[in-house]
């Protein structure tokens, strides 16, 4: 954050705020570990905060400090405006443009009220009057306790705060192994133990919480919706709205599945393409050079990062993944040089 915005947001906290933290559509560990981090630090500084998800987020989630209080903007979209209405800063995190936050984008956007912006993912939109931006950063909650340290308040990290943010560190950086994960992140990871994250049952609270269904469904996926093309790298999950009902889909059910197909052997282009609400929501992996990010934006109307970006398609799921197929050979020199 450059200096002049770091002295002018000091002086807007220095007395209590009316403070509202917004986070991307679809909400992951990430998005709500760094939200309900950030809103505990600003109510022990003394302000009044209102964490707004979008929409509802994974069951596996839940146990978070501070998850009770979080808005739903979809149940409860009167409550979500009057936050934001009400506020004297809205924070925006995890996401770089106002189109991830959907609906919610116009509110904040016609919002008198500045807005702080922290986030990693590459372009941001210039909306913000407070920014700390950085790609390098393995995810938004390593920002955040970047952030507490800039405002000098690292001794007010406690075992919420802290588990809330390794939680993000954790999902973002695949349990620390993705090549966004620096020295720094161990570093950062290292104080939130020293705060008294328990490592332990983060993981275990957020990775062995499977219902039966959602591991049969995993099953199911792997037996018969991969699909492989080891002439293009390419590897790539479908998923109809028949087996969502039939395997009782809940929310984040699918989460990490499409890093099974970017684990085979030779492939370094993954993607899976789930039949739901109408759309096809797009999830892109990569390994190496291969960008998705650029894939998804040219492609499927989305985003994110070079080696995990998301999207979507209004076309049936059939003539999405045509679609897909039909790219795959213009792709060809990209994807064995990735
Ligand atoms: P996922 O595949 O887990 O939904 O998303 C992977 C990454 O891409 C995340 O960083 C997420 O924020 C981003 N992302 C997912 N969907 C979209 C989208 O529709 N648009 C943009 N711009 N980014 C997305
Ligand atoms: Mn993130």
């Amino acid at each position: 954050m450059i200096a002049e915005q770091l002295q002018a947001l000091r002086a807007l906290l220095a007395t209590p705020q009316n403070i509202s933290i917004v986070t991307h559509w679809s909400p992951d560990g990430d998005a709500m570990g760094s939200s309900l981090g950030l809103a505990q630090y600003f109510i022990k500084k003394g302000h009044a905060v209102t964490v707004v998800a979008p929409n509802d987020y994974p069951e596996f989630l839940y146990w978070m400090k501070g998850h009770d209080a979080v808005i739903d903007a979809t149940q409860k979209p009167k409550e979500a405006e009057q936050a934001f209405r009400e506020s004297n800063l809205i924070c925006c995190l995890d996401f770089n443009d106002l189109k991830r936050i959907n609906a919610l984008g116009d509110w904040v956007a016609t919002s008198v009220a500045p807005k702080l912006l922290i986030d990693h993912h590459p372009q941001p939109s210039d909306f913000a009057a407070f920014v700390l931006h950085s790609v390098a950063a393995s995810s938004t909650c390593e920002l955040i306790f970047d952030f507490m340290a800039l405002m000098g308040d690292e001794a007010l990290l406690d075992k919420d705060i802290a588990e809330c943010l390794y939680t993000g560190i954790m999902t973002d950086t695949g349990s620390f192994r993705f090549p966004a994960t620096t020295q720094h992140t161990h570093e950062v990871v290292g104080k939130l133990m020293g705060a008294g994250a328990n490592h332990a049952q983060v993981h275990v609270r957020v990775y062995d919480d499977n219902s039966e269904s959602r591991l049969r469904l995993l099953g199911f996926l792997l037996a018969n919706r991969l699909k492989v093309h080891p002439e293009f790298r390419t590897a790539y999950f479908m998923m109809s709205d028949a087996d969502h009902h039939r395997f009782n889909y809940q929310k984040g059910d699918t989460e990490g599945v499409v890093n099974y197909a970017l684990s085979i052997r030779g492939i370094c282009f993954a993607a899976f393409f789930a039949e739901r609400d109408g759309k096809v929501k797009c999830s892109f992996r990569s390994q190496g050079k291969f960008d998705v990010n650029q894939f998804s934006r040219t492609n499927f109307s989305g985003g994110g990062h070079v080696n995990a970006a998301g999207g979507a398609s209004d076309e049936s799921l059939e003539q999405t993944i045509a679609r897909f197929e039909v790219l795959l050979p213009n792709y060809k020199t990209a994807l064995l040089e990735s």
